[in-house]
């Protein structure tokens, strides 16, 4: 099984000719909304996937929140284990989007920021009993560790994914088996540039050598992935599918979802890392991010392709 903890984000997209100046009211050319969070794109992917998927999160007691539980029921993730906050409304993203597909945004996270360690540890069956829990960095710092922690501590394979990117604490290294940063994420932690591609190899070496890993798997985009399985002895380019690619947001989530999924299922992590790469690629044939994840058959046919 899959446990997912992280975040829970309504997307209200305004499209616009330009940005508003300050003071100034602007009539806009768009608007869409989306349900996402990395911590709910990654548990629609992994049930999609195929694996039984647990997600740990805090919503507020608000239309939104219904909305997340009752998309995330269609797709059979169990929501048992989210907390619906009293106050603090559900987090919301506000991104201004412009002619040329470039944006801005403006995130609140209101009830993401609530949850605490006992949250956490109120889920310490669910955690413990996991084959996986996947982790991102859109919740607090401690809420992560603290299941990072407990699920390391029983022996479920941890996932961090480190995005949004910034500085990472470095108590949370000891719990994580592997790390899958994009290359953004990589180069910010390494100093390194993955746009070389001969770098990649050395830069998935280092984070590991920091980490102390099992596993380090860095995806590239358009470019695909590279794995290093530390256990196995085995690391591998995976070049990436090529698809009518129409939105890239969510990709990364889609991987991670599946990885998450088949090494639940008892996948090498190679394997896990090939059909991460056709569901990520799926995703961008597809607009929105918890919406775009494909199903295991889908990812499975691409890959045999
Ligand atoms: P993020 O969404 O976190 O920035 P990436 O952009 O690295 O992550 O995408 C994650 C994965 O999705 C890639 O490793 C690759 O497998 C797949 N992917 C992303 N963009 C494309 C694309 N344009 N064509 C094919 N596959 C893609």
């Amino acid at each position: 099984d899959v446990c997912v903890l992280g975040s829970f984000m309504k997307d209200l997209v305004a499209s616009a000719d330009r940005r508003p100046l300050p003071g100034e009211t602007l009539h806009g050319t768009g608007f869409a909304e989306f349900l996402g969070g990395k911590g709910v794109n990654q548990a629609i992917a992994a049930a999609r996937m195929g694996a039984r998927t647990a997600i740990v999160g805090t919503i507020g007691d608000d239309r939104y929140g219904e909305e997340f539980l009752d998309l995330l029921k269609a797709d059979g993730v169990d929501t048992a284990w989210v907390v619906r906050h009293p106050e603090l409304g559900t987090g919301v993203g506000l991104p201004l989007v412009l002619p040329d597909g470039s944006n801005s945004i403006i995130i609140v996270s209101r009830a993401n920021s609530a949850i605490t360690p006992a949250d956490v540890e109120a889920a310490a069956g669910l955690l413990t009993s996991s084959a996986v829990l996947s982790v991102q960095l859109e919740l607090p710092v401690e809420a992560s560790r603290a299941a990072l922690q407990l699920a390391s501590t029983a022996g479920v394979t941890t996932i961090l994914t480190p995005a949004p990117v910034g500085p990472v604490d470095p108590s949370l290294a000891s719990f994580v088996d592997i790390l899958v940063p994009n290359e953004v994420e990589a180069a910010a932690l390494t100093g390194l540039d993955c746009d070389d591609e001969s770098q990649v190899p050395a830069i998935a070496k280092r984070l590991a050598g920091e980490w102390d890993l099992r596993g380090c798997v860095i995806t590239l985009g358009s470019r695909g992935a590279y794995v290093l399985d530390l256990v196995a002895g085995i690391e591998a380019r995976v070049p990436a599918h090529r698809v009518a690619t129409v939105d890239t947001v969510g990709a990364g989530d889609a991987f991670c979802g599946s990885l998450a999924a088949s090494l639940a299922a008892g996948a090498t992590l190679a394997d896990a890392v090939r059909l991460a790469n056709a569901a990520g690629a799926l995703s961008t044939t597809v607009n929105g991010a918890a919406a775009s994840a494909p199903d295991r058959s889908t990812a499975q046919a691409l890959l045999d392709a």
